[in-house]
């Protein structure tokens, strides 16, 4: 008899073990071993869920929810979220290795999604047109779209479905969520709060399965009016066809590589935390990992002593411990792709100045841990200075001026984020306006909020999440006419 912890599936309000019967072990990263069993759902459990959140977004009680219900409900899930979040935490971090510190932070933030969407929900007004038709009224309604397939990614599960579910549910529509194989257990358990908050069944579906199966199932099936996909690249570009094909909607959240771009007239000890924080933290495991560091020549080598001084620094070790600061890689293929891509920034000529390998320290046990890595003399058209690793490993790139760091930061298939070290107010407005980025950050690195949009220019993405304007991509818009005139002129033309 097997002692790990086995989960079911949310569907149709009900909890489920998947059609075929088969689970799959979740594993822990920091011990290398399995922890948890988790359906392997695939195509007839999408389509019964599919059906669920069909059902219930075109009848049912939720279909006659006023807009101000829903809020409330989100607000209550958000509460109950709060009350939850240390034990939600918990569960992420023994399915991703991610410090406590940074995945309780998380949850602890988590509910300002489902606070600030809910209290949206009935403040999204249509609007009255000075029609140029005489004695016609015109307006119109902001309509939800139906059914959302959710598919997230493993280094943020439930934040990022927040980002996702809060402004689906506060617009009307019904959801199935697909999280990662490798860190499926944080949404299953939130899918209880669900039912304690008082959703009707069927609003919220959660599937686990392979991506392959599961998640190819969702993104194909007839009913899901849109997709919306947080992942990398590569199945963003498989996703976005399947979607393209089906005329669905589709929004992308898909990988990074940030430049960090510190001038020599910035506040140097600030500006060595924010290259820490934008490649350590997390284990280089984010989307917006400021993993190229552009260094202005002039201060170059005071500024890299600094940081590898301070990099050296780094504990490493359990991520249950409140003071580790470098877990372990959330996935064994993930840890040898990044061992992969040291590899190949060595033979490509960086020069390794810190790590550079697997971590074998006695408090990284036997999990999956790779040293602190910090290339110098990286040249821009090197791999490890354009292909996302998720790791950590940083790239220093030297630059003369801010034409060169402009040109440099932009050139790169990617524009998730970017970072900027500067005292001088005219640099960082002149190059946070010409760097090609979703989001840039000055004197700072990594700040999100539920307020804020973010997204991906070029290869990182199509289409925004958070700030108000959030929930209009799970909207449409449908105008009204209506005629007061008391003849009708000729029919055989256009009115
Ligand atoms: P991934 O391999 O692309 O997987 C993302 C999700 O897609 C998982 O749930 C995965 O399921 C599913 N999936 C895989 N194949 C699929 C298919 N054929 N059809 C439908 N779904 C499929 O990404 P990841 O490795 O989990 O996450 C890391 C990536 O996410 C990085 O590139 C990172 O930059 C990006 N990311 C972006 C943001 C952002 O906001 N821009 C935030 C966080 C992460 P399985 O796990 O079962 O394969």
């Amino acid at each position: 008899m097997s002692n790990l912890q086995k989960y079911k599936m949310l569907i149709g309000g009900e909890w489920v073990d998947a059609a075929s019967g088969k689970h799959f072990e979740s594993m822990n990263p920091y011990t290398g071993k399995a922890w948890a069993l988790i359906p392997e759902g695939g195509a007839e459990d999408i389509d019964r869920a599919v059906k669920a959140a069909k059902a219930a977004f075109e009848s049912g009680q939720w279909s006659k929810m006023t807009a101000t219900q829903r809020g409330h409900l989100l607000r209550k899930l958000g509460d109950l979220i709060a009350e939850n979040a240390d034990a939600l935490a918990a569960t992420e971090v023994r399915d991703n290795g991610k410090l406590i510190a940074e995945m309780g932070l998380q949850l602890r933030y988590t509910p300002q999604w489902y606070y600030y969407f809910g209290g949206l929900a009935d403040k999204i007004e249509g609007s009255v047109i000075p029609i140029d038709k005489p004695e016609h009224f015109n307006f119109t309604r902001h309509e939800p779209l139906g059914v959302i397939a959710a598919i997230t990614p493993w280094n943020s599960p439930l934040m990022l479905a927040g980002w996702k579910l809060a402004p689906a549910l506060a617009a009307g529509n019904t959801v199935v969520l697909k999280p990662s194989e490798f860190t499926s257990a944080s949404s299953l358990e939130f899918g209880r709060l669900f039912e304690k908050a008082g959703f009707p069944p069927g609003v919220v579906n959660i599937v686990t399965g392979f991506g392959r199966d599961a998640g190819a199932a969702l993104t194909s099936h007839p009913d899901v009016a849109k997709i919306t996909f947080t992942g990398g690249p590569e199945t963003g570009r498989l996703v976005y066809a399947t979607g393209a094909k089906l005329l669905k909607k589709v929004s992308l959240e898909l990988g990074g590589k940030s430049p960090n771009i510190v001038f020599d007239d910035c506040i140097i000890d600030n500006a060595v935390k924010g290259a820490i924080s934008g490649i350590f933290a997390a284990t280089g495991q984010t989307c917006i990992a400021g993993s190229r560091l552009l260094v202005q020549r002039s201060i170059h080598d005071e500024f890299v002593d600094k940081l590898v001084a301070f990099a050296k620094t780094a504990k490493m070790g359990d991520p249950m411990l409140p003071d580790t600061q470098v877990g372990p890689v959330t996935t064994l293929q993930q840890h040898d792709k990044i061992l992969g891509y040291i590899d190949i920034a060595k033979g490509e000529g960086a020069e390794c100045l810190l790590g550079g390998a697997k971590a074998t320290r006695p408090e990284c046990g036997s999990g999956w841990f790779v040293e602190p890595t910090i290339f110098a003399g990286v040249n821009n058209r090197m791999r490890i200075a354009q292909e996302e690793v998720f790791g950590p490993v940083l790239s220093i790139i030297p630059f003369e001026d801010e034409e060169e760091a402009i040109h440099l930061g932009n050139d790169v298939a990617f524009g998730l984020a970017a970072g900027i070290w500067t005292q001088s107010i005219r640099r960082a407005l002149t190059v946070s306006e010409k760097i090609r980025a979703g989001s840039v950050w000055v004197n700072t690195y990594r700040a999100v909020s539920y307020m804020s949009p973010f997204g991906g220019y070029k290869d990182s993405g199509v289409g925004r999440e958070n700030g108000q304007d959030a929930i209009r991509e799970y909207m449409q818009t449908k105008s009204i006419w209506i005629s007061y005139a008391t003849d009708t002129p000729n029919p055989f033309v256009m009115r």
